[in-house]
């Protein structure tokens, strides 16, 4: 534990000697007495805080508004993660740079855990799309390897999975107070059940089973889970190169050629290549929120992940011409 202190104490004076803020401004208001669980993503953030409630502190490292995978890790962040009991990422795929913190979370004894273990990441492009095969071991290093879809979060039976993981993890630091986080995780799992019922029923009574996006490619486990085509003018898993005219074009012409009503934008990204879409062909923009993180509204307002899901039921009934 001395060692812990150090280096905390190291990282904190290395940031307040390059001129920033105080770098625990978000764990000094935190109760010392309770342990702490810190998240990369908001899916795993929500579970967590709902599983947990009152008995750990839990912090989301992304800062609201924030596009997820532009995230760098910064010293601020180490040392929020140093002084956690449970740190839990998503994958190697969507967080790469835990790779390279694993060993100092080992040696600190803080309990990592990938929430992907449990979860079969796919790669829909290679898949559906006929690109280049070119990896055809899939079974090695598959959760390491970039080429796979990282957004498996967006398929609600993946999130069950995910809500068991960090049910195992926390009372592995809590045995005292199992009870209590296997009710709040049971009545979690339940409502990912009936979100995901709910799901199947509006999609079995919609028109169109075909998603227009004008954001990048983040909703495949939800789409492949209900049976729907998601298309995207993006090349690859992140919203950061843009997409090529020749691809917007091809929406365009789709849209154009299936009488599409709406055309989806995502969350944190300015929709430009959507409004592009929608200017050309005269339907309407709708969200489609893939939840890899949340605005300060949302966060300020206790939105949960199921919201947000319900929140895109809500857009898909409009968008795929619902008649249940
Ligand atoms: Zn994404």
């Amino acid at each position: 534990m001395k060692r812990r202190t150090l280096y905390i104490l190291l990282v904190f004076l290395m940031v307040f000697i390059s001129g920033c803020t105080n770098p625990n401004d978000d764990i000094s208001n935190l109760n010392d007495a309770k342990p702490i669980i810190t998240t990369t993503l908001f899916p795993q953030y929500d579970f967590s805080k709902i599983i947990v409630g009152d008995k750990f502190d839990v912090v989301l490292l992304l800062p609201p508004g924030v596009e997820a995978h532009s995230f760098d890790l910064s010293p601020k962040d180490m040392t929020t993660i140093l002084s956690s009991d449970i740190f839990i990422y998503t994958s190697l795929v969507m967080e790469p740079w835990v790779k390279n913190i694993l060993e100092s979370l080992e040696a600190e004894e803080i309990l990592a855990i990938d929430l992907s273990t449990e979860i079969e990441l796919k790669n829909f492009e290679y898949e559906d799309h006929d690109h280049d095969h070119e990896n055809e071991n899939e079974n090695e290093h598959k959760h390491e390897e970039s080429g796979y879809d990282p957004h498996y979060w967006t398929d609600p039976m993946n999130a069950i999975i995910m809500v068991d993981e960090i049910l195992k993890a926390v009372i592995s630091i809590d045995k005292e107070n199992e009870q209590f986080y296997i009710e709040n995780a049971q009545k979690l799992k339940s409502d990912l059940i009936k979100l995901d019922e709910d799901i199947r029923y509006v999609v079995e009574n919609s028109e169109s089973k075909t998603i227009i996006s004008g954001g990048h490619f983040a909703l495949g486990y939800f789409a492949n889970r209900y049976g729907l085509e998601y298309i995207s003018p993006y090349d690859g898993f992140s919203p950061n190169a843009e997409p090529s005219a020749q691809a917007i074009a091809n929406i365009i012409k789709t849209v154009k050629d299936t009488n599409a009503k709406a055309i989806f934008y995502e969350e944190l990204v300015d929709p430009k290549v959507s409004k592009t879409i929608s200017d050309q062909t005269g339907v309407q923009m709708l969200e489609l929120n893939a939840a890899h993180n949340v605005s300060k509204e949302q966060l300020e307002k206790n939105v949960h992940y199921i919201d947000i899901m319900y929140n895109n039921l809500e857009n898909l009934k409009k968008g795929l011409g619902y008649n249940g």
